[in-house]
C-alpha cells in the first residue's frame, strides 16, 4: 500500500531502524534545488515524511518543489520510486505554516544572506519552539546568519552542511553556536546519523568549515605548485593519486567540478580568510593559469574541455601548461611503489618526488596551522576531509603514514616553519596511536586510559577464508575474509566448524570489509569445478547443506549486509532468521546472467518465502520466475525489499557503520527471548502440469523478442525446478532436500553448456 502525497507515514514501508529514536518524526526542507530536494529525498529514503517547500511557481504554485522531486527521481536520489510519496511539495506563500509539524527544518535556499535571514523571520512565526532549524550554507557564517534574530531562534539553529549529492556523500558538517540548545543540536546529530545515514563532524564557525577549507586549499596549492614546478597535468595527477585521492587527481577534479566555479568558490573563500592565512600563498582565482582558462572558456567537462579533453577523434588530450595548447595525453609516469606508496615516492626524490613532498609539506603545514581554528579534534578534521573529498585518509593520518618525525626533520633542515601542532605530534610519536589521537588540537598529549584502547575481538576459530570472533555472551561473529567475501571450499569448512560448536547462543554473519558481505561463489573456482561434474555437484551440495544448517541451527542467525551481497551471498541471507541491511547495500541474484540459477537453496527459499503471499503453487512459482529470471541486483535495500529479497521483519539501517551493531543487538535479543529453530520445510509445487503456466511470461517475452533463445532456455531450467521437476505433484509437498537436488541438477546441466562458460569468462574479463 502506498498513498498519495499526503506524506503521512501510512506507507507499507517501515522507517529505517533507529529512525524513531532520532527525535525527528517529520521534517521540512525549504529550497528544492539540487541540495534541498536531495536532502528531502534522503529523509524519505529513511521513511520519514518531509515537506519540501520552494518559492511559488508562475503557473503551478508547487511547480518548483515538484520539479525538485522529479529531478531526484531521475537523478537517483530516491532509493526506490515509492519513497517519493513521502515528500510533500509546497510553496513559501501557501504552505510555510506546515513547518509547525516539523521537528527539523532544513533551509537549503540559494546562497544569499538577506534571503536566508528574511526566510528565518518568516519561519519563526510558524515553527514550534524547540524544533531544530538548520542551514545548508557552504560559505556563510552561522554567527552572521542569526545576527539580530530572536534568541529562541539562535538557540535552535545550527549549520548542517551536506555535500552533493546528499544521498551518496557521507559527510555532514554541523556547526553550533555559543547559545545553542544542546537538545536542538543533538537532534541534528542523531537524525543526521540514524535517519540520513551521515557521518557527522562538529566544526567551528569559520569560512568553508573543515572539508572545503582544507580541500579548496589543497586543490589550489597542488595545481599552482605543479605549474610552478613544471609538471605536466598527467604527471601531477599521477603523483596526487599516490595520496589516496580519487583517480581524477587534482587537474581532473577541477575539470569535474567546473573551472568556471573558481571565481565563485575559491574567489569568495579567499576573500573571507584573514590576510595571514596560508591560503593566500596559493590564490587560485588570481592566478594567471585560472585567468587564462576563464578567458579561453575552458571550464572542464561541462564545456567540452579543461585541463583534459576528448578530441574529435575521441583521443584524450591534455593541456600543455606552458603553451596552453592541447596535445595528446601522455601515459602516466611510472612511480615508485606503483604510485600508491607516498613515502617511497617522496624518498625517491626527483621531479615527481619533490612535487609530492611539497604537496604533503604544504598540506600538513596548512592543516596543522588552521586545525585549532576550524575543528575540535584530529579525527574530526581527518574524517571531514576524507569524506568530503573522497580521500582514503585525512591529512594527519597521511602524515603519520609517511612519518611525522621525518617530515618535521626535513622541514627544519629546509628552514621551513613548523606549526606548533605538527611539532607536538612529532614529539608525541605521531598524531595517532591506532584509532586514538595522541594529542589534542592545542598539542597537549591525551592521556590514554585502558578503556580508550579498543580490545581486538578474540578469535574463536578460523582458517585462511573465514574467521569466527567472540562478541561476548555466546554471540559469535562469522566473517568470510576472502576477497569480496567470495565462497570457496575453505569458507564452508569454517561455517561447518562454527555450526558444530555448542558454546554459541547466536551467530551474526558479518562482512570482513565494508565493500561486501559476499559477492557469491568464486567464479574462477566455479569454472574450474565445472570441468568435473562430480566435483561441482559436491561444491553445490556443500553450499546447500551449510546454508540449510544456518536456517535450522538451534541458535538465531542474523546476516549483516553491507556493500555487495550477490549470488551465493544473497542465498546465505535468504537462509538467515533475520537480515539487517545497510540502506545502500547491493543485494541480488545475478546467476541467470551467467547462465545458471541460484543453486545453494536460493530458488527453494524464495518459493518458501513467497508461499506466505499466495496460496496456489502456480502463482508462487511464477513470482519466483519473475524475480530470478532477470538476474536482479537491487541498487538499495529498499529495492531488495520490493523484490522480496528482504522481508518486512528484516531491518534497513541508514548508516553503514551501524549495520553490524544492530545485527548483534537483534541476535542477542532473539537468543535471550527464547529462540525456536524452524523445522524442515516442505513446499507446494504444481508439478509438470504447471510448467506451462510458470513459463508463460517468459514464453511471451521470447515470442515478442524481449528475451533471446539462451535466456528462454534458462527460463525452462528455472521453471522445471520451481514446479518440482518430473516428480512434482500438487498434492504432495516436496521436501527441501528434494528441491535442492533439482537445483543441483539444473546447475550441472546449465554449467555444461559452452555458452555458460563463455558468459563466465566474459564476466571475468578473460
Ligand atoms: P539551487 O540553486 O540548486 O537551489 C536553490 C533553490 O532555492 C531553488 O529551487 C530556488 O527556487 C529556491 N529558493 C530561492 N529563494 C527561496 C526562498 N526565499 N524560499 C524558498 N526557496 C527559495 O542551490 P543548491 O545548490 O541546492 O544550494 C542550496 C544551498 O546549499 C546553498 O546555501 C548552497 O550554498 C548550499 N550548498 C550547495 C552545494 C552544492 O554542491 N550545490 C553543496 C553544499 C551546500
Amino acid at each position: 500500500m502506498t498513498q498519495g502525497r499526503d506524506g503521512d507515514a501510512t506507507t507499507d514501508r517501515k522507517p529505517a531502524f533507529g529512525a524513531d529514536t532520532a527525535g525527528v518524526k517529520r521534517a521540512a526542507v525549504i529550497g528544492a534545488g539540487a541540495m534541498g530536494s536531495g536532502i528531502a529525498a534522503q529523509f524519505a529514503n529513511a521513511g520519514i515524511p518531509v515537506d519540501l517547500i520552494d518559492i511559488p511557481g508562475k503557473d503551478d504554485r508547487n511547480g518548483p518543489a515538484e520539479a525538485g522531486i522529479a529531478r531526484q527521481l531521475t537523478a537517483g536520489g530516491f532509493m526506490a520510486p515509492q519513497a517519493a510519496d513521502l515528500v510533500v511539495p509546497g510553496n513559501t506563500e501557501d504552505h510555510l505554516d506546515r513547518v509547525a509539524g516539523a521537528d527539523w527544518i532544513v533551509e537549503a535556499i540559494i546562497e544569499d544572506l538577506d534571503l536566508k535571514r528574511d526566510l528565518y523571520r518568516r519561519l519563526e512565526a510558524h515553527r514550534r519552539p524547540g524544533s531544530t532549524v538548520s542551514s545548508n550554507t557552504s560559505t556563510l557564517l552561522r554567527g552572521t546568519l542569526v545576527d539580530g534574530l530572536p534568541d529562541g531562534f539562535d538557540r535552535d539553529y545550527v549549520i548542517s552542511h551536506f555535500f552533493n549529492p546528499p544521498r551518496h556523500m557521507q559527510l555532514l558538517e554541523v556547526v553550533e553556536g555559543p547559545n545553542s540548545d544542546p537538545a536542538s543540536v543533538q537532534r541534528a546529530w542523531d537524525a543526521g546519523h540514524r535517519i540520513l545515514g551521515k557521518t557527522v563532524v562538529a566544526c567551528r564557525d569559520t569560512p568553508g568549515f573543515i572539508a572545503n577549507r582544507i580541500g579548496c586549499y589543497w586543490i589550489a596549492m597542488a595545481v599552482l605548485e605543479a605549474d610552478r614546478q613544471g609538471l605536466t597535468v598527467e604527471e601531477a595527477d599521477a603523483v596526487i593519486s599516490a595520496f589516496g585521492v580519487p583517480r581524477t587527481g587534482v587537474f581532473g577534479l577541477l575539470d569535474l567540478i567546473g573551472i568556471d566555479l573558481i571565481p565563485l568558490v575559491w574567489g569568495s573563500l579567499i576573500k573571507s580568510l584573514p590576510q595571514d592565512d596560508g591560503a593566500h600563498a596559493f590564490d587560485l582565482n588570481a592566478s594567471e593559469l585560472s585567468q587564462k582558462m576563464q578567458t579561453a572558456g575552458r571550464f572542464g567537462r561541462k564545456s567540452g574541455g579543461g585541463f583534459y579533453r576528448k578530441a574529435e577523434d575521441k583521443l584524450r588530450e591534455a593541456l600543455d601548461l606552458t603553451t596552453h595548447a592541447y596535445r595528446p595525453q601522455h601515459k602516466a609516469p611510472d612511480l615508485p611503489g606503483n604510485g600508491r606508496d607516498l613515502a617511497a615516492l617522496i624518498a625517491a626524490g626527483g621531479k615527481m618526488g619533490d612535487y609530492a613532498w611539497s604537496v604533503l609539506r604544504n598540506l600538513i603545514t596548512y592543516t596543522a596551522s588552521v586545525a585549532p581554528e576550524i575543528g575540535h579534534d584530529l579525527p574530526g578534521i581527518d574524517t571531514a576531509v576524507a569524506l568530503g573529498y573522497g580521500w582514503r585518509e585525512g591529512p594527519f593520518r597521511q602524515a603519520d603514514r609517511v612519518g611525522v618525525a621525518e617530515i618535521v626533520q626535513r622541514m627544519k633542515a629546509e628552514g621551513s616553519a613548523v606549526p606548533a601542532l605538527l611539532d607536538a605530534a612529532a614529539g608525541a610519536g605521531g598524531f595517532y596511536e591506532g584509532d586514538a589521537p595522541r594529542i589534542d588540537l592545542s598539542g597537549t598529549p591525551i592521556a590514554r586510559t585502558d578503556d580508550t584502547a579498543p580490545a581486538a575481538p578474540a578469535v574463536l576459530a578460523g582458517n585462511s577464508a573465514a574467521r569466527l570472533e567472540d562478541a561476548g555472551d555466546g554471540l559469535g561473529i562469522l566473517r568470510v575474509t576472502t576477497k569480496m567475501g567470495v565462497f570457496a571450499p575453505d569458507v564452508f569448512d569454517a561455517f561447518e566448524s562454527a555450526l558444530s560448536r555448542t558454546d554459541l547462543t547466536a551467530l551474526v554473519l558479518a562482512p570482513a570489509s565494508p565493500k561486501a558481505l559476499s559477492a557469491g561463489a568464486d567464479l574462477a573456482s566455479f569454472m574450474e569445478l565445472a570441468k568435473d561434474p562430480a566435483a561441482l555437484d559436491t561444491f553445490l551440495s556443500r553450499g546447500q547443506s551449510v546454508f540449510s544448517a544456518l536456517r535450522t541451527a538451534p541458535i538465531p542467525v542474523v546476516s549483516a549486509v553491507r556493500g555487495l551481497c550477490l549470488g551465493g551471498g544473497c542465498e546465505m541471507t535468504l537462509h538467515s532468521d533475520r537480515v539487517v541491511a545497510h540502506a545502500e547495500a547491493k543485494m541480488g541474484l545475478p546467476e541467470t546472467r551467467l547462465g545458471i540459477l541460484p543453486g545453494w537453496g536460493g530458488c527453494t527459499r524464495l518459493l518458501a518465502r513467497f508461499s506466505d503471499s499466495a496460496a496456489d503453487p502456480g502463482s508462487i512459482a511464477a513470482r519466483v520466475m519473475d524475480t530470478v529470471l532477470p538476474g536482479p541486483v537491487a541498487s538499495s535495500a529498499m529495492e531488495a525489499r520490493t523484490l522480496g529479497l528482504l522481508r518486512a521483519e528484516d531491518e534497513i539501517v541508514m548508516h553503514g557503520d551501524d549495520v553490524e551493531t544492530v545485527a548483534c543487538q537483534i541476535a542477542r535479543t532473539m537468543a535471550r527471548d527464547g529462540y525456536t529453530a524452524p523445522g524442515p520445510a516442505f513446499l507446494n509445487v504444481s508439478g509438470p502440469a504447471g510448467l506451462n503456466a510458470a513459463l508463460a511470461s517468459a514464453r511471451a517475452a521470447h515470442e515478442e523478442g524481449r528475451i533471446d533463445e539462451a535466456t528462454f532456455q534458462i527460463a525452462e531450467d528455472l521453471a522445471a525446478v520451481l514446479t518440482g521437476g518430473a516428480k512434482g505433484a500438487p498434492a504432495q509437498p516436496m521436501a527441501e532436500t528434494a528441491m535442492h537436488a533439482l537445483e543441483r541438477d539444473a546447475v550441472l546441466r546449465m554449467a555444461a553448456r559452452p555458452e555458460t562458460m563463455d558468459r563466465m569468462r566474459q564476466t571475468l574479463g578473460r
